[in-house]
This record gives C-alpha cells, sequence and structure tokens, in this order.
C-alpha cells in the first residue's frame, strides 16, 4: 500500500514523455479503485500528445471497476479527445453498460455525433451481455428501420444471445426469419448461436435440423448440439454425438468433455464415465482443473469416493470449488472423520471458509453423528470465521441434534433462530420425531411443512400417522379428507441399476423387464431367505415411511428392491451393488439391504435423494438415520 502511495507522488513528476511508466502503474491502482481514481486525476493534470494519452485512457476504461471511474475518463475525453478516435464513444458506452448504468450510456450514446454501424453494434451487445432483452431489441429495430444502418452477422449473434438467455421464444422465431431475409441462415457462427438458442428453448428438432442442415459443422456446432442434447435430458444421443464427432475426425476440447460429463451426471453410467476418463487424458485435458473438478464430483455421485480421491490428488493446485468438491463427497458419503481431517487441512493450506464449505462440513457431522464436533464447528463458524449462519446450516444442527435424540434442544434451536425457518429446517426435525416418536414435537413440525409447502403429499400422510398413533383419530380423519380436496404432484419412486452398458430403470412392481419372471423369483428368494434368519417386514409400524410408492400391500415390490434382485443376478460376488434411487429410501427396504449384504456378503451401496448408504455385514454407513 506504501508503494501505492508513493507511486501516486512520483507520478506527476514524472517527465512527460515517459507515458509508459504511467501505463506500468495503471494495474497497481486497479487493485484499488480511490488510488486507482486519484491517480488519474493527478495524471490528467499533466497534458501530454494525444495518442499516448488515448491509449493510456483506452487501458484505464478496461480496468474500469466502477461508474464514477468511468465518469472520470468520460470528463477527460470531453475535454481532449473525439469520441470517434479509437472507437473510446463506443467502449465508453459499453463500460457504462458493464457498470450497470443504462441511462449513462444511453445519454452518451444518444450524444454521440457520428455515429455508424460499430457504434450501433456495440450498443446492441452491451445491452445483449448485460441481458437487458428490451433494450437490446429497440436498439436492433431502430437501428435499421429508422437510422438505416445494416444489420451484420454481428448484430444478429449478440440479439440471438439476448433471446437465448431470456428464453423468448417469439422474438427468437423472429430473428431467424430476419437471418434467412439476409441469407445468413447457413453462416456458420449464426448457426452455432441459433443451435444454441433453440436448445434453450427445449426446440431440439429444430436445433437438431439447423445443425445437419450445415454444409460443414465446425467444432463449436458440435459442442453447441453436445450440450443441447444434455441440457434437454437426453444424455445418451450426447454420447452418441460425441462418438460422431470423434468419427468426423475432432478432437474434443474443454466445453466438449464438460457436456459430456454433465450428460453422465445424468446417465450415470460408471463405465462410460471411465471412458470418458480416458478421453481426457490422451487429450491431455487432465491438468484442467474445472474438469478434473467435474470428474470427481461424478465419481463421488456414482459411488466411487475412492476414485474421486484420486482425481483429486492429481490436481497439481486444487482451488476452492475443488476443495469444496472433494468436502461434499465425503459429506455425501457420510465419511465425517475424513471431512473434518480434510477441512483443516484445507485451512492450513490457506482456504479461507465460505458458508458453502460450512454446509458440507456440517452435513458430514450429522450424516456422521458427530454431535460435539459439529456444535463445535457451528459455534466457530460465526465466532471465528464470521460466516453467518444460513438455513442449511440450521437444517444440518437440527438433523444432528435430531439424530442423536436431543430433540428438545433441536427445537430450541429452531426457536432461536433469526431466520424463519424453511421446509429444509421442519423437515429436519420430522425425520427425526419419526425415528424417535415424538408426538408432539412431529404434529408441530408436520404442520409447518404443510403451511410451507401444501402441495407435498408426504407432510399430510406423516401428520396423519402422528394423529393416528397418538389416538387421535378424528384429527387423522380430517387431515386424510383435507388431502383429496388437493391435487399433487406426485413423483413416482424408481430406481437405477448399471448393467451391460447399460441402466436398468425400475419402478413400483415393475414387470417391464425382458427378464422380470427371473428377477421376481429372484426377489421372492431373497425375501424368504431373510425372513428365515430374522427379518421382520416393517408394514406394520405405525410412523411408517412415507414415499408415493408405499403402499402396504407393495412394499415387497418397491422399486429398490427389485433393483436389488436383478443386480444379484447380474453382477459378479466381488463387485459392489450401486442403485440409485431418485426419492428417499424406505424402512423396509434399507433393512431388506442390511439383511441381504449380510446372508449374500456382498458391498451394496444405495443412493438415495438425501445421501449414500453403504451396506456390508448387516450394517448401514448411516448408523439407520437418514
Ligand atoms: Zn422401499
Ligand atoms: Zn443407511
Amino acid at each position: 500500500m506504501f508503494r501505492l502511495f508513493h507511486a501516486k507522488f512520483i507520478g506527476p513528476k514524472l517527465h512527460p514523455q515517459k507515458t509508459i511508466t504511467f501505463q506500468l502503474l495503471f494495474p497497481p491502482f486497479k487493485c484499488c479503485s480511490l488510488l486507482f481514481e486519484t491517480s488519474l486525476q493527478f495524471y490528467f493534470i499533466s497534458s501530454y500528445r494525444r495518442d499516448p494519452l488515448l491509449s493510456t485512457l483506452l487501458l484505464a476504461l478496461k480496468s474500469s471497476s466502477s461508474v464514477s471511474c468511468c465518469r472520470v475518463i468520460h470528463a477527460r475525453v470531453i475535454k481532449s479527445l473525439d469520441y470517434r478516435d479509437g472507437f473510446i464513444g463506443d467502449q465508453l458506452v459499453s463500460c457504462y453498460l458493464n457498470m450497470g448504468s443504462t441511462p449513462d450510456a444511453q445519454k452518451l450514446f444518444d450524444e454521440m455525433p457520428h455515429k455508424d454501424s460499430i457504434s450501433w453494434n456495440s450498443l446492441v451487445s452491451g445491452f445483449s451481455r448485460i441481458g437487458d432483452l428490451g433494450n437490446c431489441l429497440r436498439v436492433f429495430y431502430t437501428m435499421r428501420y429508422e437510422m438505416a444502418f445494416e444489420w451484420n452477422e454481428l448484430t444478429l449473434l449478440s440479439v440471438i444471445s439476448a433471446c437465448a438467455f431470456a428464453k423468448a421464444r417469439d422474438e427468437g422465431w423472429c430473428l431467424h426469419c430476419c437471418a434467412v431475409k439476409l441469407g445468413m441462415e447457413l453462416e456458420v457462427k449464426v448457426v452455432n448461436a441459433f443451435i444454441n438458442m433453440y436448445g434453450k428453448f427445449g426446440c431440439v428438432d429444430s436445433a437438431f435440423k439447423l445443425f445437419w442442415a450445415l454444409p460443414e459443422q465446425n467444432m463449436v456446432s458440435w459442442n453447441s448440439m453436445l450440450a443441447v442434447w444434455t441440457q434437454n435430458g437426453i444424455p445418451n444421443e450426447a454420447v452418441n454425438y460425441f462418438n460422431m464427432m470423434r468419427v468426423n475426425g475432432l478432437f474434443p476440447d474443454e466445453a466438449t468433455i464438460l457436456s459430456l460429463l454433465q450428460a453422465c451426471e445424468k446417465l450415470p453410467l460408471g463405465r462410460l464415465v471411465e471412458a470418458i476418463h480416458g478421453v481426457i487424458f490422451t487429450c491431455g485435458l487432465n491438468e484442467n482443473i474445472t474438469i478434473a473438478t467435474t470428474l470427481l464430483n461424478l465419481y463421488s455421485k456414482l459411488g466411487r469416493l475412492n476414485v474421486s480421491h484420486k482425481v483429486f490428488a492429481e490436481i497439481s493446485k486444487p482451488d476452492k470449488v475443488a476443495l469444496t468438491a472433494m468436502l461434499a463427497g465425503y459429506a455425501m458419503h457420510g465419511h465425517g472423520k475424513e471431512a473434518i481431517e480434510f477441512f483443516k487441512w484445507t485451512v492450513r493450506e490457506g482456504m479461507k471458509p465460505d458458508h458453502v464449505t460450512f454446509t458440507h462440513l456440517l452435513s458430514a457431522c450429522s450424516h456422521s453423528g458427530l454431535v460435539m464436533d459439529g456444535k463445535y464447528y457451528f459455534q466457530i463458524m460465526s465466532d471465528f470465521y464470521r460466516v453467518q449462519p444460513q438455513l442449511d446450516h440450521y437444517s444440518c444442527m437440527v438433523d444432528l441434534l435430531g439424530r442423536c435424540g436431543m430433540l428438545n434442544d433441536a427445537y430450541r434451536l429452531i426457536k432461536s433462530m433469526p431466520l424463519e425457518p424453511n421446509s429444509g429446517v421442519w423437515g429436519a426435525l420430522l425425520g427425526a420425531c419419526r425415528v424417535y416418536r415424538n408426538i408432539n414435537l412431529g404434529k408441530e413440525a408436520a404442520e409447518n411443512l404443510i403451511a410451507l409447502n401444501p402441495s407435498d403429499p408426504r407432510n399430510y400422510i406423516m401428520l396423519s400417522n402422528i394423529y393416528s398413533a397418538a389416538g387421535l383419530w378424528s384429527d387423522a380423519s380430517k387431515v386424510r379428507a383435507l388431502m383429496k380436496t388437493k391435487v399433487f404432484i406426485r413423483n413416482a419412486g424408481c430406481s437405477f441399476i448399471e448393467h451391460g452398458n447399460k441402466i436398468h430403470r425400475f419402478v413400483v412392481d415393475d414387470y417391464s423387464h425382458p427378464d422380470s419372471d427371473k428377477i421376481h423369483r429372484k426377489l421372492e428368494e431373497i425375501m424368504r431367505k431373510i425372513k428365515e434368519v430374522g427379518f421382520v417386514s416393517e408394514t406394520e409400524s405405525i410412523l411408517h415411511d412415507v414415499d408415493e410408492e408405499v403402499k402396504t400391500d407393495m412394499i415387497n415390490k418397491h422399486s429398490e428392491k427389485i433393483a436389488l434382485a436383478f443386480g444379484l443376478l447380474v453382477s459378479n460376488a466381488d463387485m459392489p451393488l450401486v442403485i440409485i434411487k431418485n426419492l428417499r429410501i424406505c424402512l423396509d427396504c434399507h433393512n431388506t439391504a442390511k439383511f441381504v449384504s449380510l446372508i449374500e456378503k456382498r458391498t451394496i451401496i444405495i443412493r438415495d435423494s438425501k445421501r449414500f448408504h453403504h451396506f456390508s455385514d448387516g450394517l448401514c454407513s448411516c448408523a439407520d438415520y437418514w
């Protein structure tokens, strides 16, 4: 800082010709806008030749970080330059827009004499960059129909991108007509922008037709198409296009790999991820930190935390995103102790933890039942690291206290919250009440949840069960009557399992699989076997679980049980069975998986909507709390 002041003072004394020295002074001043502005003012006191002044002002404009900074430069331009010099007028307009000062930008633009098509284009692209579609379109049409300037490729690209960002379908289609009228419908850059726009609109067909109508697709065309498939939930097509792209002799770049990895999030095939991992190495992209972080995140979601760790270890200089992703992996898998050690290490390495870091750390503590650690980190989070607790932190703490049966402490914490508790917080308390059968608190939590989210059927079922358990039959029937008057969006439960380069999907009572007879015979066989060693079905439990697919007579045919039977039929005994479930696993399926892991001597990994469950030797890593 002292050196900056020193520079400020010696600045004006320097020889006028030594403009280069001044330009060298700008980068340090950039760090501190006050000093930067002061330095500008000092600089402006002296007068120099026009050209060095122009280049210095252009440089200053690029580094400008506030509207007032922009205005200082603007004043200097008015005093000694013409707006046309080095297009500085256009650049000032862009700068005002980037700083979010639309009125300043518009006023300057209106006052500027000799506006040419470059000026108009820069205004259009400025509005597009800040996502102001209304102004962008207004200028776009004024430019041509009032001022008689021609649109060019740049103009179109800016407006297409604004329409894509705002998901403005009608305007987007109009633009497509404009492009056809201008004879630009086959210009590769324009078409790529349209592919991207139609992808954002969800018009996959239009994107597809445009792509194949191109005389020659370039790298961006392929990447855009890959992104279209991924964004629209058709990940297998993204993989097909990737293969076609390779056949066409194109080498994947960062954008290709990121799109593919995103596709894998929706198509969780372990072998596919391994294959892409191989491609990443052959393309020399393994040093790319964004790719490595996405990859480690993906392996963790696939239940392969050990591989995530390997990917992490290979990152030479992990940034905050990579460190947070690794911590999230430990949390999701319930490795609380490792998460704490990792957190300590990241702090030693100089990372400043933020609210996301603490969310993962507290969630890791809660998933592993580490009450004392959780309380400690919750305390030092605000006291030492000055991170104010947010709703996510409170729900982790309620979950943590609830898991250990400290329901009253959890309730007191909710009551002491400076924020209005959300469904995450009440849901965590309700979960604890379900396990510890606390009727009073459970009732309050369920009532709050219903008030917050009246369209979620699970809360009504839970409340009705709580009333029944307490013998409050009339209240229970009132809740059920209320349920009948509501229309619920039902999220069907389904489980996925990978086998033979394919994802097999099962729903409750599913007979659609070609081998379904075999699968159901296997399921009956394992249910019989586990009953022989003491498994008791949980259907009689009053506070039984509340997934949409729960129907007492269907409990033995839950999707995860069918997936489990299928997995046992087709996989090797030495491989862990990985099942992905879209909703929370029910108590009965959880118990089934525990017994199966014991009698079949298998490791079973089930990822539900909340966390990973690692079953082996009759136990689960979640210690029966989830
Ligand atoms: Zn179940
Ligand atoms: Zn579990």
